[in-house]
């Protein structure tokens, strides 16, 4: 289960409206990309959703249970941060125990857990190693499968290669795809960048200073962009 409603959504900082009434809703085993610009307010709504900030007004439900007012680990998603949240100083396999370890979940379920997602992600051969020993792709690696472990209803994913290189991040793109195939859970995906959308979407948000400019498939807004500036954005002929 992983289905997300927001339902007139704000978020202001200070006097500055970053996301003006908003509403959303991403089905459960959807893969679900928000695009736009920088500074549009993408990961502003991520952190909305994943409760790591408050709404200024309106209400997020999860498989329409209110949840506005839930705290973020009792909210049953998963956050992939960048590579570099790893911590340095423990091996694969705790990085990847870490939220399980907080939770004081039963030490052979944690081991369960690990020795899947080691096997979904080619981690297997790594788990006694420590991230400096990884490569960059083996790092991002280690964060989803710490995100795994947690087995959320939905994963919600921030720009997680956008400090890898372009050959690394072809193939990252497709790995958090197949996963995606594999697990069918619900994904939330912020990119800047409009190939990742166009190559990984269910279903595209476009956005633009906290506004939602348009919302469709890949072909739709490549076919049908509402106006210039989704047409512009993912590059449509139109
Ligand atoms: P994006 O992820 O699309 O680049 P953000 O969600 O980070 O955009 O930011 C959206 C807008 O909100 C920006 O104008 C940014 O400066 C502002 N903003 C984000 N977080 C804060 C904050 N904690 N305090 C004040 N302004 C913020
Ligand atoms: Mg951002």
């Amino acid at each position: 289960m992983g289905q997300i409603q927001l339902n007139q959504v704000t978020k202001s900082f200070g006097a500055v409206e970053v996301i003006p009434p908003l509403d959303l809703t991403i089905e459960d085993g959807e893969f679900c990309v928000f695009v736009g610009p920088s500074g549009c307010g993408k990961s502003t709504l991520l952190r909305l959703i994943a409760g790591l900030e408050d709404v200024t007004s309106g209400h997020i439900a999860i498989d329409g249970n209110d949840a506005t007012m839930t705290p973020p680990a009792k909210r049953g998603l998963a956050m992939v941060f960048q590579s570099y949240a790893l911590y340095p100083h423990m091996s694969v396999r705790k990085n990847i125990a870490f939220p399980m370890k907080m939770a004081k979940l039963p030490e052979d379920e944690q081991k369960r857990r690990i020795d899947a997602a080691a096997q979904a992600l080619n981690l297997t051969d790594y788990l006694d190693r420590r991230p400096g020993q990884l490569s960059g792709g083996q790092r991002q690696r280690v964060a989803i499968g710490r995100a795994i472990v947690r087995e959320p209803s939905a994963f919600l994913f921030d720009e997680p290669l956008s400090n890898l290189d372009a050959a690394l991040r072809v193939g990252m793109r497709l790995e958090i795809s197949e996963l995606h195939e594999r697990l069918k859970t619900t994904m939330i995906y912020v990119t800047h960048d409009q190939v990742e959308a166009m190559t990984m979407a269910d279903k595209i948000v476009v956005l633009q200073a906290g506004l939602i400019e348009q919302v469709g498939s890949p072909l739709d807004l490549y076919h049908t962009p509402r106006n210039k500036f989704v047409a512009g954005f993912i590059g449509s002929p139109k």
